[in-house]
Order: structure tokens, then sequence, then C-alpha cells
């Protein structure tokens, strides 16, 4: 993203001088990916990686090559990583750009056969020591030595090098960075990337807002910020340029941009903002008992999706009528450990209750791709949105996947539960877990354990295009379908949903994914199962007069927007939305169809 030019602010041509006005006490306009409502005004608090937790052990002779090849991955990986630096800094022209490319460049190559990685290599195979500790070791000597030369420039290297060490340990361990503790009030956080599970640390109490160079609107890191209401605004192009903390900052997550050193007239005008934005979310909260029904009397179910137990309160006070996707996995974040039956049947058992007797859809866990729970030791692979995760994961580790089960199916006994599989591809993987689940609970019923009868529905969630065109033999063997817009869209358009660069192209308006929409619904209605739309799309008004036309009565969103999408539905005629989405599906150009969609919209407000 570019930066963009204010009154009385840093112009575009002045962006590659950023930290010369930002030392100057300038005002500084930044615009990037707007992914969480909200305007936050705090104070910049800086996210580094922090001191990573490095074990060490021995390497039995036999493992060594293995060890090897390992520190290999984690270090193409760290390339890859620099790489879309350097795009990064390559779009930021100007001799700012410059000079970073520069550096980056030298970061590219000190990871391709350096004295770093020749030395940590040498360090696996002679001392027998695991990959992290080589790098810690290696690391420590190189800055040493450079510390010792007393040169101005070397020292200066050495921020660079430890900064190539932790990336390489980050790739090594998944270390989330360090938790959030003792930040002060109206903190703002501001760094490079903020994985899912650091961003679940964050305590909406405490931090404002959220403002990131790396990430894409439909990652589970944008995901999680709307759920915690937190102002945020990713990929953000050269922001953390002369920073040094404790600067004031501006979020308007709406508008996607970021306001640094602030003049007054610019406070001004945001504080008006926010106090608009809370005065417009008081006015739909009232909508909160009234039902989701369409100008023409059509009723719609509205849930929330949900990730931390503790969302509980704001999903009963959005007024949701059960959640439609509890997000599992980040039962399996943060921990070094993996939680036992016991504890996940405590804390489903907890929700189910709290639920009062409505409808709670847990999803088995989807830890994989961006979502990384290094307990469950799921692949990073050469590319972690293809591989072992999720249900995949699941079926390769069925003491996992049973242990789960079990816990959900106790909690059921406690009021509605579903059970929801994600990242189905094939008929097999649904008829699989179904025999996993049954054997569940034959065994439960063995010992005596309460669950619900008849047990919970077992539905797939349909996010995978394959699946998508085989829904209607996949409907035959789920019970409900959930459509997960998000990762639909990231498979069909080959567009990796959490990175900026290709956050343009991110678009569920393309004809082939409405299509698949379309034909999932269609088969879950010709197969008289229920089905819901969980994914974003489902929690952004715009697009719901397009769903309901398509034939979707249930939808699933981040809690903050059900009383908006509430809304929407209150102002839609169905037969108009029907027809509308007819002559949408007959159209070939995504644009002509965000036209019309929008068009429909801008008539029923
Ligand atoms: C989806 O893919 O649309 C979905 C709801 O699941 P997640 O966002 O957790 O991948
Ligand atoms: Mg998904």
């Amino acid at each position: 993203m570019k930066p963009r030019t204010g009154t009385d602010t840093l112009t575009a041509p002045q962006s590659a001088h950023c930290a010369e006005a930002l030392a100057a006490g300038s005002e500084v306009v930044l615009e990037g990916l707007g992914v969480a409502r909200g305007v936050a005004i705090g104070i910049i608090h800086l996210h580094d990686a922090g001191a990573i937790s490095v074990p060490e052990w021995r390497i039995a002779p036999g493992h060594i090559e293995a060890e090897c090849i390992r520190f290999t991955e984690a270090a193409v990986r760290a390339g890859h990583q620099v790489e879309q630096l350097q795009e990064k800094a390559g779009r930021l022209g100007g001799s700012a750009g410059e000079e970073l490319g520069y550096l980056l460049d030298a970061y590219r190559q000190m990871l391709h056969g350096s004295r770093l990685i020749r030395g940590v290599e040498r360090r696996i195979r002679s001392e027998r020591i695991n990959a992290e500790a080589a790098v810690q070791q290696e690391i420590n000597e190189i800055v040493r030595g450079f510390e010792a030369m007393d040169d101005a420039y070397l020292a200066a290297r050495v921020a660079d090098i430890r900064d190539i060490g932790r990336r390489l340990l980050r790739n090594l361990t998944n270390t989330p960075y360090r938790p959030f503790t003792a930040l002060p009030k109206n903190a703002v956080i501001v760094t490079d990337e903020m994985t899912p599970a650091d961003t679940a640390l964050l305590d909406p109490k405490t931090v404002a807002g959220l403002a990131t160079i790396q990430g894409g609107a439909e990652g589970h890191t944008a995901i999680m910020a709307r759920s915690l209401s937190l102002p945020a605004v990713l990929g953000v192009a050269g922001l953390l340029k002369g920073l040094h903390g404790g600067e004031h900052i501006i979020v308007d997550g709406a508008a996607g941009v970021v306001v640094i050193n602030p003049t007054p007239a610019t406070l001004k005008i945001y504080r008006r903002k926010r106090a608009e934005f809370l005065r417009a979310r008081r006015v739909l909260a009232r909508l909160r008992d009234v039902p989701a029904v369409t100008r023409d009397s059509a009723r719609i179910v509205l849930q929330a999706n949900m990730e931390l137990p503790n969302e509980i309160a704001a999903v009963l006070e959005s007024g949701a009528e059960g959640i439609g996707l509890l997000r599992s996995e980040f039962l399996f974040m943060n921990r070094d450990d993996i939680p036992s039956e016991e504890e996940q049947y405590l804390i489903l058992k907890d929700v189910v209750e709290r639920m009062d007797g409505r409808t709670v859809t847990v999803r088995t866990f989807d830890a994989g791709g961006d979502k990384l729970a290094p307990a469950l030791g799921c692949a990073i692979g050469p590319n972690p949105s293809l591989g072992l995760r999720a249900i995949r994961l699941g079926l390769a580790r069925p003491e996992l996947l049973e242990a789960q089960l079990s816990a959900i199916l106790r909690a059921s006994a406690f009021g509605p539960v579903r059970i929801l599989i994600p990242m189905i591809a094939t008929v097999e993987e649904l008829r699989t877990t179904r025999e996993i689940m049954n054997r569940m609970i034959r065994r439960l019923k063995r010992q005596g354990v309460a669950i619900a009868d008849p047990p919970p529905p077992l539905g797939a969630m349909i996010e995978i295009p394959g699946a998508a065109l085989a829904a209607d033999s996949i409907a035959w063997q789920a019970d409900f379908f959930a459509i997960g817009t998000n990762d639909l869209t990231q498979y069909t358009l080959a567009i990796d949903r959490s990175d900026e660069a290709v956050a343009h192209l991110y678009n569920p308006l393309h004809p082939a994914v409405l299509r698949l929409i379309q034909f999932t619904t269609e088969a879950a209605l010709r197969a008289r199962i229920p089905v819901c739309v969980c994914g974003e799309m489902a929690g952004d008004p715009r697009y719901t007069s397009l769903l309901l036309g398509l034939g979707i009565r249930e939808l699933s969103m981040t809690a903050s927007n059900v009383p908006v999408v509430k809304n929407r539905i209150r102002n839609t005629d169905l037969v108009a939305a029907t027809k509308r989405a007819r002559v949408i599906m007959d159209q070939s150009d995504s644009a002509r169809i965000a036209q019309l969609l929008d068009g429909f919209n801008a008539g029923e407000e």
C-alpha cells in the first residue's frame, strides 16, 4: 500500500523520508487494508519477536541428516519471507525502498551458503545438537566476533544477524511472539507480522488497536481482530520506518488508514469519527432482541463464530441465536502441550451451558496453515495451506481426533451441539470420521457416560473447491453443511487469504466462487440438509441479499457483525433478492457482479 497524503501531513513523494518526518514530529499518513472496523487512538507499542526460548537436545547419529534437512527447510522458508519483504520494499520506491532493498539482499545472502548456514550445519553434524541450538550458538559466535572488531559498520550488522537468527529460530520452533503483558492502556500494537495465535493473546481492555506490515483481510489474524472488536489495519508498507515506540497513533480500521503523530486537527476529526462509530453500534445493538426476518417475512438464522471461550459474553450480547462455528483449534494454540480430553470437555461444557439451549457448532481442530499449534505438530511443509492440516491431521493422528470427538460428545449432554469437520475434500474423509465418532459413542455408552440422544449431527465444511463440486455426494453423508467462503475463495482463486500482496485479487464475487456456493447450496437443499455460510462473507452486509437470493437461510459471523447483518436482512425483500441473484449468476464479469449487487443494495436501503 502506498503512503497517502493528508492536510498538513507528509506528502507521497516525501514518504521515502518517513523517518525524518517522524523525527521532526510531522504527521504521517499511511494506507493499508482496513480489516476490523472502529477507530483506535493511542500510543504505539512496537512489538518485537522478543526472546525465543531455544530448546537444546542431542541428536542420534542416524538422525543427523533429517536434522540438517529440517534446518535447510527453515532457511528456505526464511529466504521466501525475506523475498516477500523485498517485493514490498520495491513497491515503497524512493531511496528508503532502495536502502531497505540492499539490506534485505544482504539478509538473503546470509541465508544461502553463508558462514552462518555452513556453521549451523557443521555444528549439527559435529556436535550432534538440534538445529535450534546450533543456530543460537552460531549466531552468538558471529556476533561476538563482530562486536570485538570495534567497527561501527560491523556493529550495525550485528542487529541484522540477530534478526536473521530470530527468523530461523521462529521457523524452527514455531514460536509465537512474546505474550503481551504489562502494556499501557490504549496501546496500539505496531509490528511487522502478527500470527493469529498472538492476536488471540491481545486484551481489548488494554489494547486499543493493531497495525502491521504483513497480513491479508481474510487471514485468521484479521478474523481474530474482528472477533475482539479491535480496530486493525494490516498490510501497511513502510509502517515501522523511523518508529521508536511511544508515538501517538490513530488506526482507522474501516478506511484502512494509519496516522502517526496526528496533528490536533486530525485528532479532532478522528475523535468525532470514533464517537460516530460507537453511536452507530449502540443504535444497531437495539436490534438484539428483534428477529432476523426479511421484509417479506422470511426467517433467517443468525449465529456467531467464536474462537475463544471468553467471547461468549459478546456472542450473547450480539443477539446471535447460537454458535455456528466454534474454531476449536484456538484451544490448542499458545501452549506447548495438547489439551487433554477432560480439559476440552470442561471448556466445551461451559460454553454449551452458557449458551443456554442455543445450538453450539463445534468444529474439530483446523490447525495448520496460518494457525499454528506447535504441540499438534502440524506440518509447516513447503505449502502449509495444502499440507497435513485440519481433518487430514485428525485422521493421520486418530488419537487426537478421538479425544476431541469424545470431549464434544460428552459436552453434548448439556445442550444442543453439532460437530463440524473442516477441510473435507472427499466423501471417504467424512465417512471415516463418522466411523470414529460412532466408535466413540459406543465407548462412552459402554462406560455409562451421558451424551445427547440422538447424538449430535455431523456436518462438513465445504471450503475446498473439489468438495463443493462433489457437494451432492458429500451431502448424502453429511447431516449439515457449513460453507467456508474464506478458504473456498482462497483455493478457487489460488490467492493466499493472509497475504497482503494479493489481497486486492481476493474476491468472493468472482463468478467461480459464486457458482461453487450456489452448487453447494442447491446440493444441500436437494438432500434436505441445513446449509449455513460461516466465512467472512456471512458477516459483510454487502453480500447478505446475494446469499439469501442463492437460497442460504443460515449465516454465522463474528459476533459484532450480527446486528449490522440483521439490519440488512430486515431491509431486504427476499423475492427481489432471489430474482437479482439469478441475474447476477448469469454474469461472467466480477466487476459487473459487484456493480449489480451494490446497485441492488443501494435500492434496498
Ligand atoms: C472459512 O474458511 O471460510 C472458514 C469459516 O474457516 P476458517 O476461516 O477458520 O478457515
Ligand atoms: Mg476454513
